[in-house]
């Protein structure tokens, strides 16, 4: 199959138009979001549904986002909306924030892997919502990666892992936000199933405190009830051993070092994560700059190009832990899940 690349600016229409044409017909389409860019397909049809699985070679336990274009278009797809539901909405949405809620009889089970939720989002990018709003239905979108790579932040990654195995991918330039959707579960008390573009503060901001799944910052262990599906598989890996190492700034710097020393006496290449702030520890080590340490959201929208630029081109990367506080949450958990919850105590 061949790749089409359409610019999402100047052929808007025509990508849009054929987008949408593609997604009714049971085909799938990379689109960008504000999030990661996605490979949609028609949500309320399994045979399409299946096809996104077997593009991503995606564990078929792990369920699907339903991605819409309205408000009201939520209706159709839960049992009924809740209150909570209603006021994040109104807040937060069209944006990075994905509902989970027990699913009306038209969503497929391909979907939800068999759950009795579906999650849904509404997302703020154009071309996203001019594409579901022209195809006419609710997309289910993952992200556009190959299963257990990083996201893609660009159509040049979607390309690299999809190239022949979809007929369409729209170009919309860089992410923004660069990590995916907060998912956030309303089935009893609210709870955050993974971390995302919406941060924890700001949804208690509207409805008040709310739970964090303990899969968020620890890996699960064996006997723990899976609450989300897609946390309990090695994602955002690239093709080289990342290690974070946690503590106190200096400390981590040091201990960063003597890794690094460590590995190169052993003949393993290294890279270092560092950021404005650290940087000038690392002098004649070889080091990119992720950002600044103050500024997560920046963090974020960075991480995956940075491990998709260093896959397979160092043997290991060596980053360090950032407070996992407001967008730094997100940060620290797509980082400790590309690690495999390999970490060092400085
Ligand atoms: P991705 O498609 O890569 O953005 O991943 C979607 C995430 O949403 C995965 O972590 C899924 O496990 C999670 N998810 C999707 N549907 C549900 C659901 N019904 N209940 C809980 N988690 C869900
Ligand atoms: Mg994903």
């Amino acid at each position: 199959m061949k790749t089409e690349v359409y610019s999402a600016v100047s052929q808007k229409e025509n990508g849009t138009r054929l987008g949408a044409d593609l997604i009714r017909r049971g085909q799938i389409v990379a689109f960008p979001t504000e999030t990661v860019y996605g490979l949609g397909a028609n949500g309320l049809d399994p045979g399409a549904v299946g096809r996104i699985f077997e593009a991503k070679g995606r564990p078929n336990d792990n369920p699907l986002i339903l991605h819409v274009a309205r408000k009201s278009d939520v209706k159709a797809l839960w049992t009924s909306i809740p209150p909570v539901a209603r006021q994040l909405m109104d807040v937060f949405w069209p944006g990075p924030l994905t509902l989970v809620y027990f699913k009306s009889d038209i969503v497929p089970d391909e979907v939800t892997a068999g759950l009795p939720t579906v999650a849904v989002r509404c997302p703020r990018h154009k071309t996203a919502l001019a594409l579901i709003r022209a195809a006419g239905l609710p997309v289910a979108a993952p992200s556009a990666n190959a299963s257990g790579k990083p996201s893609p932040t660009t159509a040049q990654h979607v390309l690299e892992d999809m190239d022949g195995k979809i007929p369409l991918i729209l170009d919309g330039g860089p992410c923004k936000i660069g990590v995916e959707s907060t998912v956030l579960s309303l089935t009893g008390t609210p709870r955050i199933l993974r971390p995302g573009g919406v941060t924890k503060e700001m949804i208690e901001a509207v409805i008040g405190e709310v739970q964090l799944s303990s899969a968020v910052l620890a890996k699960l262990d064996q006997s723990e009830k899976v609450e989300s599906p897609g946390m309990k598989y090695r994602h955002y890996a690239p093709d080289a051993e990342v290690i974070v190492v946690k503590g106190e700034a200096r400390a981590v710097a040091n201990r960063i070092k003597s890794e690094y020393e460590h590995y190169e006496s052993c003949g393993f290449s290294c890279t270092i994560l560092a950021t404005e702030q650290t940087k000038t520890f690392y002098h004649g080590k070889n080091y990119v700059i992720i950002g600044d340490r103050d500024e997560p959201e920046t963090l974020c929208a960075r991480l995956f190009s940075c491990l998709r630029r260093l896959s397979g081109s160092t043997d290991v990367i060596l980053a360090e832990e950032q407070p996992a506080v407001g967008a730094g949450m997100a940060f620290m958990n797509r980082l400790l899940h590309a690690a495999g919850f390999k970490t060092l105590q400085a």
